[in-house]
């Protein structure tokens, strides 16, 4: 019999499926359990259009057999199946998926969810074997077959024995190396924890003999060894579930269980979307910041499943960076299964996907903001700063879906309030939104240049985080009216009661150059003012930079 050589294309394209695609070894499984997966919903779509077909639920499972001696790996499914020309064009032809043709042949619209469309997961076998056979016997056909192939250099096509319909495929595991061991795909535990990380909602049962041991019967402290078929994946995603069959219960479970946090979630967002782009994700806000949230090792993300199958870990491109702290995971049965990180980028799909769920936490925060005040506080405590840092960065792109998220503290009931609080109880004769920045409320409560506007009766916000400036410089206005440091030359009140007459000015002009004079360079100028009342002096800078901003600055590396 003939070995067939893969297309000179296919060779090239394994080569480097077999190095670059795949970060992780691992992930083999998560392929061929998928496409087990796919060959399943394949048998129970025909079952819904052939009536000559049943669906029986229990006779359909996906099985994954280590034997330690052979050093195989079996990965068995009761699916569809494969034909000696099926064979031939899905596992022969790279690139070339029988999911996607299937699902174009049969028109597959909504409802069923076929992973597979890009034909490569398949080769990933290669990643830990060195020989991969796969014996099928199709649906509604007599003869099996088995393909075999040892990698880059071609396959067999041959008939053989198999009784049921569906698919085995077997893997020859590489021998070890001195650096590489492939041993663990041998073993019970690490097999149910990589069927748990990346196939744990699979719908079908993924199966697996598993040895434990018990106490022997009669005995005292004698243990026995026995072995039973065990279920590995939970199969229904909470994500999946009706919004209305879950408790907050469920919700802070998964949260923890995923491991996103050692805290409670203060927030939960369970989004389901079936238009044109359809995904569902479920997304946490975390109640308290993450030890190292401020700093370089944070890595924003959520977690990226097609269709039931994990993809990434922390896809970066679902969330902005104001929104780094929200965790959680997209589900979407449009993305591919293989993608790599550089194709997700462009990913169109996932782009609106990432739209879509910014517009949407940011509406869940402003209805959080206005229905419970309370905790929308303690998130703007443990998260705010990210939120100005947003208003700061990309030159004030995203200062519109911000803005009306800030929190500042105010000098008026001593609390936190919106802009937009501010703003709309501003006395008629107000032109400006009044802040005064420093360490603290307390040291900003004794700053002179404060007294004026306050004695006015008029609201001051306390900038006390660093960022707090330059986000409102980045703002400029809101609702059209300016911001003004209380330190700035000008406070913009009636020219009346801020600047001195001439008189004044003039009757103390040596005096004025005298302590300028002194203070060599440090001040650009020595005035008289009306603006303070019960300090004799204040500092007050003429510039776009305010005091505060400079002592900032001047603080920053190069
Ligand atoms: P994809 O899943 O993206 O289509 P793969 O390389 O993973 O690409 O698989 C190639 C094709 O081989 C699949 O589309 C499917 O037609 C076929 N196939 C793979 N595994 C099985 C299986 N266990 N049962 C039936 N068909 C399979
Ligand atoms: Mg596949």
């Amino acid at each position: 019999m003939e070995k067939v050589q893969f297309q000179a294309e296919s060779k090239r394209l394994l080569e480097m499926m077999i190095n670059s695609i795949y970060s992780q070894r691992e992930v083999f499984l998560r392929e061929l359990i998928s496409n087990s997966s796919d060959a399943i919903d394949k048998i129970y779509y025909k079952a819904l259009t052939d009536d000559s077909l049943t669906f029986n639920q229990e006779d359909y499972y996906i099985k994954v057999v280590p034997d330690k001696e052979s050093r195989t790996l079996k990965i068995i499914d009761t699916g569809i199946g494969m034909t000696k020309e099926e064979l031939e064009n899905n596992l022969g032809i790279i690139a070339k998926s029988g999911s996607l043709a299937f699902k174009k042949e049969n028109e597959l619209r909504d409802g069923h969810d076929i992973i597979g469309q890009f034909g490569v997961g398949f080769y990933a076998a290669f990643m830990v074997a060195d020989v991969v056979t796969v014996v099928s016997k199709a649906l509604n056909s007599e003869q099996a077959y088995k393909w075999e192939s040892e990698g880059a250099d071609g396959y067999i096509i041959v008939p053989a024995d198999k009784e049921s319909v569906g698919t085995e495929i077997t893997l020859k595991l590489k021998e070890n190396t001195e650096d590489e061991s492939y041993d663990e795909y041998l073993e019970e535990y690490r097999l149910k924890q990589i069927i748990k990380k990346y196939s744990d909602f699979i719908r079908y049962p993924i199966k697996m003999d598993v040895t434990s041991s018990r106490p022997k019967e009669g005995t005292e402290g004698d243990y026995e060894q026995y072995t039973e078929e065990e279920t590995i994946n939970s199969m229904v995603p909470i994500w999946r579930k009706n919004k209305n069959e879950l408790t907050d219960e469920d919700y802070s479970s998964f949260y923890s269980e995923k491991h996103y946090g050692f805290d409670k979630p203060l927030k939960h967002i369970h989004i389901s979307v079936d238009g044109t782009i359809r995904y569902n994700a479920i997304l946490f806000i975390p109640e308290k910041t993450p030890f190292d949230f401020y700093s370089k090792e944070y890595e924003k993300g959520l977690e990226l499943y097609s269709n039931g199958v994990l993809i990434m870990n922390k896809c970066a491109d679902l969330l902005p960076d104001y929104f780094s702290f929200v965790k959680g995971l997209v589900d979407s049965e449009d993305l591919s299964l293989n993608i790599s990180r550089e194709m997700l980028q462009h990913d169109r799909q996932l782009k609106l996907i990432a739209k879509n769920i910014t517009k949407k936490i940011k509406s869940e925060l402003q209805s959080l903001l206005k229905n419970e005040r309370d905790k929308y506080e303690k998130f703007f405590e443990a998260f705010g700063r990210q939120l100005k840092y947003g208003v700061y960065s990309d030159f004030g792109a995203n200062k519109d879906t911000l803005q009306d998220l800030l929190l500042f503290y105010s000098s008026k009931e001593k609390k936190l309030v919106t802009l937009d609080e501010y703003v709309s109880r501003m006395p008629e004769d107000q032109k400006y939104i009044y802040y005064a920045s420093g360490e603290s409320v307390e040291r900003i409560d004794k700053l002179p240049q404060a007294e004026l506007v306050t004695e006015k009766g008029y609201e001051l916000l306390y900038f006390t985080d660093e960022i707090d400036e330059f986000a409102i410089r980045m703002l400029m206005t809101y609702k059209e009216k300016e911001f003004k440091s209380v330190s700035s030359g000008d406070l913009g009140l009636d020219p009346e009661e801020e600047t001195s007459d001439n008189s004044e000015q003039d009757e103390n002009k040596e005096l004025f150059v005298a302590m300028k004079e002194l203070l060599e360079g440090k001040v650009k100028d020595v005035r008289a003012s009306k603006r303070l009342k019960s300090h004799p002096v204040c500092l007050s800078s003429d510039g776009e930079i305010t005091i505060e901003m400079e002592k900032i600055l001047q603080s920053m590396p190069d």
